[in-house]
């Protein structure tokens, strides 16, 4: 209040006209965040300037006008970073399709395929239909023309050949998976550290925008006591 000398006429800082004392704010009285904000429009604002209320309200509803412009912004800033974490990670998963294609060869898919057809039911059962059929013309209905008779030792010869092509067709068929499951593995840890980066920093962005706007908050709080006081006491 020492910056008021009654009766006499000051200058606005910021339009440049002449008011009386009590139509005028000193530049104490005036926040910090909105004097920054007259600084930008009159140079010269500085200690024992004067400002009409007419700017001064111009200004601050320009200030409260800009605070929320800024939430609002940084809003669509965590909008943005989400939505593009969610595009990189499709762009992982494709890789990950990309790279199994890539590694597979024509052997390598030929010994899934017999691995595949080798573990399944209907190999079972037609395995035994054959057995079945084998040991049947050979015991009973060709008794006089056998090509292989009991103890079926071309049928044993037949059985230990495909056993012994079968084990290293279904230990290539094992390595192969152990290696798809190994980049599987590889990928899966490069999403999860890629998902925890950017847990923590939505985290951190959001510990930033709620701190943000209680700060703001406060500003906008201390604008309108201002407001409230210059009521109070014109
Ligand atoms: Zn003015």
């Amino acid at each position: 209040m020492n910056h008021k000398i009654r009766g006499k006429k000051q200058e606005c800082a910021v339009c440049g006209q002449m008011f009386s004392n009590k139509d005028l704010t000193p530049y104490g009285l005036v926040g910090h965040d909105v004097s920054n904000l007259i600084k930008n429009v009159a140079s010269g604002w500085e200690e024992d300037k004067y400002i009409c209320f007419k700017d001064l309200n111009h200004l601050r509803a320009e200030y409260i006008k800009a605070s929320i412009l800024k939430n609002q912004n940084e809003i669509s800033d965590i909008e943005h970073t989400i939505i593009q974490s969610i595009s990189e990670y499709e762009a992982v998963s494709e890789n990950i399709n990309e790279i199994y294609n890539e590694n597979i060869s024509f052997g390598d898919r030929l010994a899934d395929k017999i691995a595949t057809f080798g573990g399944s039911w209907v190999f079972i059962i037609l395995f035994i239909s054959i057995l079945v059929f084998w040991i049947l013309i050979n015991s009973a209905i060709l008794i006089n023309k056998t090509f292989d008779p009991f103890p079926f030792i071309l049928l044993n010869l037949i059985l230990s050949s495909l056993a012994a092509f079968q084990a290293p067709i279904i230990m290539m068929s094992q390595n192969r998976q152990a290696k798809k499951d190994r980049i599987q593995a590889e990928m899966d840890y490069k999403v999860n550290l890629k998902a925890e980066f950017e847990i923590r920093q939505i985290r951190t962005k959001l510990d930033q925008l709620s701190s943000h706007q209680w700060q703001r908050l406060l500003e906008i709080q201390e604008v309108q006591n201002e407001l409230l006081q210059k009521s109070e006491n014109p």
